[in-house]
C-alpha cells in the first residue's frame, strides 16, 4: 500500500534548492536583511505579474487585508461584506480594522461570494466588499467590481488563493481598488515562512501601505502617520523570486492533476467536482469535492494512507471568536451545507502519477 500526504513543498523545493541556498548567500553578504534590494526587485516582478502598477510587500495575508481595509479609511462604524465562507483571516482583517462584518452566502457551485445576494445586503455604512478566489477559483469579480463602483463603494480583493488565476487572461489581484495576498509557505506562491502583498494600480494606495507598514516612516526617523510593523523579510523576498519564476509551471502542474481527478471521477457516486468555467483559468490551490458521505469517505481514504483535509470544517459565523457576532446556524446555509460536506483531495506540484492514480483508485473503491 503507498502513502498519500496531503500536501508536499518537497518537490517544488528540491528543485530549486541550490537556487534558493545561492539567494540566501546573497543577502547574508549584504548583511541587510529588512526592505532592500530583494523588496524592492520582488515588488516590482510580482506587480508585472499580477498585471498592475505597484505591488507592496508585507509581513502575512491578514496584514495586507488589514492594511488595505485602513488605507481606504475603513473604521469603527462601516461595514464591509465577506463571503460567508472563507478562511478565517478575511473576517479578522475586518474586525481588526474595527468594521462590522456583513457576511453574504456563496455560490454552491463556485464556493464564491454570490454576487446576486450583494444589493440586498448593500447599506449607506458599506465601505468595502471583499471577495475571496476561494481554492483558487476567481469569484465574479467584474460583476462585483461594477456592483461596488455603482455604489460608490471599493472591491478589495482577498487574492491569498488566487496566485496566476485569472478571467479573460486578467490575473485575479488586479480587480479592484486594491487586492491583498499572502505568501504562506503552503499557498500556490508561498514563501519559507510568512509573507504578503498588496497590489493595486493607486499611486497613492502603494505611497501610503509603504509608510503605514513601516511605522509611518517617509524619511528614516521622520512619521506622518502613526503606521504598523508589517514588513517582508529580504531572506523571503529572495525565496519568493526564485519561486515566483516557477509560478506558472507549478499551477500548469496543478491544473494536470485537476484534469486527471476530473477525468476519473465524474459520475463516481454522488462526488460533486469543481469544473472548468470558460475564460476563468483556476490555480487548483485546492482540489475541493462533495459527498453526503464525506466523513465515511475521508476514514476510509485515511485507512488507505490518503490523506485529505477540509477547508474548512466550521464556517467563521459558527465558530466560538465570533459568538458575539450573533449569527446562527442556519444564517447561511449554504455555506453549513459546503463545509459539512467538502473534502481536500490531495494536490502539489511535483505529485507523482502513481500517486494521484492511488487517490482516484482509493476513491473509486469508496463509492462502487
Ligand atoms: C491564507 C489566507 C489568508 C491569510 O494569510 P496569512 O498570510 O496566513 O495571514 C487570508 N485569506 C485567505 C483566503 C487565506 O487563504
Amino acid at each position: 500500500m503507498q502513502s498519500v500526504p496531503f500536501l508536499s513543498l518537497q518537490p517544488q523545493h528540491d528543485l530549486i534548492r541550490r537556487e534558493l541556498e545561492l539567494g540566501f548567500g546573497k543577502v547574508i553578504d549584504t548583511s541587510h536583511y529588512i526592505l532592500g534590494d530583494e523588496v524592492v526587485a520582488f515588488e516590482k516582478e510580482y506587480a508585472a505579474y499580477s498585471g498592475v502598477k505597484h505591488c507592496v510587500a508585507v509581513a502575512n495575508g491578514m496584514d495586507a487585508l488589514y492594511i488595505s481595509l485602513k488605507l481606504l479609511g475603513i473604521a469603527e462604524g462601516d461595514e464591509v461584506i465577506v463571503p460567508a465562507l472563507t478562511c478565517v483571516p478575511t473576517w479578522m482583517a475586518v474586525t481588526r480594522s474595527g468594521a462590522t462584518i456583513v457576511p453574504v452566502d456563496v455560490h454552491l457551485e463556485s464556493y464564491c461570494m454570490d454576487e446576486r445576494k450583494l444589493e440586498q445586503v448593500i447599506t449607506h455604512k458599506t465601505k468595502a466588499i471583499v471577495p475571496v478566489n476561494l481554492y483558487g477559483r476567481p469569484a465574479n469579480l467584474p460583476v462585483i467590481a461594477k456592483l461596488g463602483s455603482a455604489h460608490g463603494i471599493a472591491m478589495v480583493e482577498d487574492n491569498a488563493q488566487g496566485h496566476g488565476a485569472s478571467i479573460l487572461e486578467k490575473h485575479t489581484g488586479s480587480f479592484g481598488m486594491v487586492a491583498a495576498t499572502s505568501f504562506y509557505p503552503t499557498k500556490n506562491l508561498g514563501a519559507l515562512g510568512d509573507g504578503g502583498a498588496i497590489t493595486t494600480n493607486s499611486d497613492e494606495v502603494a505611497e501610503s501601505a509603504k509608510r503605514f507598514r513601516n511605522y509611518g516612516t517617509t524619511q528614516r526617523f521622520h512619521h506622518d502617520i502613526i503606521g504598523i510593523n508589517s514588513r517582508l523579510d529580504e531572506l523571503q523576498a529572495a525565496f519568493l523570486r526564485i519561486k515566483l519564476k516557477h509560478l506558472n509551471d507549478w499551477n500548469k502542474e496543478r491544473q494536470k492533476i485537476a484534469r486527471r481527478y476530473q477525468d476519473s471521477l465524474e459520475r463516481v457516486g454522488d462526488l460533486i467536482l469543481p469544473r472548468s468555467v470558460e475564460d476563468y483559468v483556476q490555480n487548483y490551490h485546492l482540489f475541493v469535492v462533495r459527498t453526503n458521505q464525506r466523513d465515511a469517505f475521508r476514514k476510509y481514504m485515511s485507512g488507505r494512507e490518503v490523506m485529505t483535509d477540509i477547508h474548512y470544517p466550521v464556517p467563521p459565523h459558527l465558530q466560538p471568536a465570533y459568538h458575539s457576532l450573533g449569527f446562527r446556524k442556519g444564517n447561511f446555509p449554504i455555506s453549513e451545507k459546503i463545509c459539512e460536506t467538502i473534502l481536500s483531495l490531495p494536490m502539489w506540484p511535483g505529485m507523482k502519477e502513481e500517486q494521484v492514480d492511488y487517490v482516484i483508485e482509493c476513491t473509486r473503491g469508496f463509492f462502487v
